[in-house]
C-alpha cells in the first residue's frame, strides 16, 4: 500500500486534441481529488530535469522536444492508495498494449505521446509535485 497522492501530467499531444476537459472527468470519476492543477508548459531544462531518470535511452531527446511541444497540465491527484490505483487508470506505457477503458487506451497516440504521466513512486511523486507547484499552491 502507498500514499495517498501522486503527480500527474496531461501531456502536450492530449492537450493539443482537446481531451482535457475528458482526462479530468476520467481521473474525477474513477474517484481521484484534485489537490493542485496549473495549465502550463515545460522548458527545455525542466523536461530534461523531469525525465533525467532516462537520459541513457534512445528515446530521451525525442521525449523531451515532444514534452516541450505545446502546453500541458500539472496536477496533484489525492486517493487511497494513490500512485498504483492511478497507473492502472491510466494503463501501460504503449497504447497498443493498454488494457480496454485506460486513459492512454482511449487518448493517447503512440508509445511516446501516451496522453499522461503518473508517478510510479511516492518519493517521485513528492519530487515531481515539488517540481511544479509550492506548498500554497496545495489544498
Ligand atoms: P510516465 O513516466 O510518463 O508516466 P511510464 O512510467 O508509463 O510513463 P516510462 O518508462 O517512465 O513510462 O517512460 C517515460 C515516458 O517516456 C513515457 O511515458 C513515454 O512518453 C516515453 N517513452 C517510454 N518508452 C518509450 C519508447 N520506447 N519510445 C518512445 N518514447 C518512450
Ligand atoms: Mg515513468
Amino acid at each position: 500500500m502507498t500514499g495517498r497522492y501522486t503527480f500527474s501530467m496531461i501531456k502536450p499531444d492530449a492537450v493539443r486534441s482537446n481531451y482535457i476537459g475528458q482526462i479530468i472527468s476520467e481521473i474525477t470519476e474513477a474517484g481521484f481529488q484534485i489537490r493542485a492543477m496549473k495549465y502550463t508548459s515545460l522548458s527545455t531544462n525542466q523536461a530534461r530535469s523531469f525525465y533525467a531518470v532516462h537520459k541513457e535511452r534512445p528515446f530521451y531527446n525525442e521525449l523531451v522536444e515532444f514534452m516541450c511541444s505545446g502546453p500541458i497540465v500539472a496536477l496533484v491527484l489525492e486517493n487511497e492508495n494513490a500512485i498504483e490505483s492511478f497507473r492502472t487508470l491510466i494503463g501501460s506505457t504503449d497504447p497498443s498494449k493498454a488494457e480496454k477503458g485506460t486513459i492512454r487506451e482511449k487518448y493517447a497516440e503512440s508509445i511516446q505521446n501516451n496522453a499522461v504521466h503518473g508517478s510510479d513512486s511516492d518519493e517521485n511523486a513528492e519530487i515531481e509535485g515539488n517540481f511544479f507547484f509550492s506548498q500554497l499552491e496545495r489544498f
